[in-house]
């Protein structure tokens, strides 16, 4: 492969190098790694920043009929737009091309719009690493906005909420009054709650449901890094294309203002260290993977502390101890 010649295309704005650029960088080909780290190199462009915008939601809550309808609300607004899914346990039906081009069919159609399903079967480690190197690579092809799409299940919205600049929630109306067992964490990184499908019938209950979650929004905290009334919870439906303008407000006077105010870049720069700080993890543990030698000591130790002849701590200790005496034996 031309990386040169790749990277070339995917900085023109080519989405046919940007869908090949980002196979390259879901490959675990050693080859590919080499040529992905190259790319990544030659199209860091800065200057070229998107806005990056997760949104999460549990399925069936509304997120294909939201990004298809938002995204194509900006593409007609003459903004380009991405989309990227990502989803760790590959829980939605086949997790192909062809099931995302069918989900989103105008926005996929859009010659100003990206639409890209998560690879399947990845861990969490490789689905955080593949979809911040697409983010950069969406932002190198000069999209304006990057869509980062999670279910809500698992660590993935996690992942995504650390990817973002921000982050926004989508929820469907409940019928008590009870908050709809949303993860305090998730409800923690929320920057604006949409609650969908307030059209029709479930025009009451979404208005319900929006005064629950802005009133535990304002118990929840007021962060330092949001201005005055964020985070927010909205009404949207979707489906009748209601109050995704006034979302869309929302989200760019919330980014605005972080802009202004350091906090952007401070956001940027906390993620950063955090994603580095992931990877030496990762690291660390691939290495503990590959080392036979410590692998056979852990099963001996393990063996050990569920027979209760060994403490689980000290056991711990001796098979570090014994990785950093035999550093040399790592194997691939
Ligand atoms: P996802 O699993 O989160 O991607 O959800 P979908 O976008 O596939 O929507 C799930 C179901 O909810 C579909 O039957 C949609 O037609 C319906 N739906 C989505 N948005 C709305 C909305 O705003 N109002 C109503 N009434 N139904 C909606």
């Amino acid at each position: 492969m031309d990386v040169e010649q790749l990277a070339q295309q995917l900085v023109a704005g080519d989405r046919r190098a940007l869908a090949r650029a980002i196979t390259l960088v879901e490959s675990r080909r050693a080859d590919h790694r080499a040529q992905a780290t190259e790319l990544l190199e030659r199209v860091a462009a800065p200057g070229r920043e998107a806005l990056r915008l997760g949104l999460s939601g549990t399925p069936g809550v509304g997120k294909s009929t939201f990004i298809e309808a938002f995204g194509t609300m900006l593409t007609a607004r003459g903004l380009r737009v991405a989309v990227l899914a990502v989803d760790p346990s590959s829980a939605r039906s086949g997790g192909s091309i062809l099931g995302d081009k069918t989900r989103m069919p105008r926005l996929a159609r859009d010659p100003r719009a990206f639409v890209r399903p998560s690879p399947s079967q990845t861990h969490l480690g490789g689905v955080a690493r593949r979809t911040r190197e697409a983010v950069a690579l969406c932002e190198a092809a000069g999209f304006d906005l990057v869509l980062i799409e999670t279910v809500g299940v698992g660590q993935s919205e996690t992942v995504v909420a650390e990817l973002s600049d921000v982050f926004v929630l989508l929820i469907a109306p409940g019928g008590g009054d009870e908050l709809q067992g949303v993860k305090r964490g998730i409800m923690e990184a929320a920057d604006l709650i949409l609650v969908n499908k307030a059209d029709g019938d479930l025009k009451p209950a979404a208005e319900r449901t929006r005064t629950d979650y802005a009133g535990a929004l304002r118990l929840l905290r007021r962060r330092p890094q949001d201005p005055e009334g964020f985070p927010k919870a909205l009404c949207v439906s979707a489906q009748a294309e209601a109050g995704l303008e006034e979302a869309w407000s929302e989200i760019t006077a919330l980014a605005e203002w972080r802009r202004d105010e350091g906090h952007w870049q401070a956001r940027r720069s906390a993620q950063a260290r955090h994603w580095f700080e992931e990877e030496v993890r990762e690291g660390l543990l691939a290495k503990l993977r590959d080392h036979p030698a410590t692998r056979a000591r852990m099963a001996d130790l393990g063996e050990a502390v569920a027979a209760g002849r060994a403490a689980p701590s000290a056991a711990a200790a001796e098979v570090l101890a014994g990785m950093e005496a035999s550093p040399g034996e790592a194997a691939g």
